[in-house]
């Protein structure tokens, strides 16, 4: 399994963030769950929401699930996006960015966000890798 380990200096970013999560208005239920967690919500996909704690674990929290589940993410190609998602918004996140599992590349279609911009500023999952940012070879 991966383990990412973040520098002391990153791990009080990430503590940062989370602790800067907006969580007044009723949209922002996402991210109350993930402060109780106490994890940066990192990479969405259909229900599921990846985090990254300050000690560098990766979380897995089931949106559709009472209390998320809060399950501990060990698949190499989710903790990829997990990070890479992270550092759309905060690009310090790259120092832990681990190795390209084997057999694998960035989707060429979405350039890794997972999800496509459409004209009405909607995003659509993306067709090629289905919103998992990266692709088999
Ligand atoms: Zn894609």
């Amino acid at each position: 399994m991966t383990k990412l380990a973040p520098s002391p200096e990153l791990s009080d970013h990430i503590q940062s963030w989370i602790d800067d999560l907006p969580t007044n208005r009723l949209g922002d239920w996402p991210n109350r769950l993930c402060k109780d967690y106490n994890a940066l919500p990192c990479h969405y996909r259909s229900l599921f929401l990846w985090c990254l704690c300050p000690d560098g674990s990766v979380i897995r929290l089931d949106l559709d699930s009472l209390g998320g589940g809060g399950d501990s993410e060990s698949d190499p190609l989710i903790v990829y996006a997990t990070v890479f998602g992270g550092a759309q918004a905060h690009p310090e996140l790259l120092e832990i960015l681990p190795p390209l599992p084997p057999d694998t590349r960035v989707c060429e279609k979405c350039g890794g966000l997972g999800y496509i911009k459409t004209a009405a500023d909607e995003s659509d999952s993306c067709p090629r890798c289905d919103g998992k940012i990266l692709v088999r070879e």
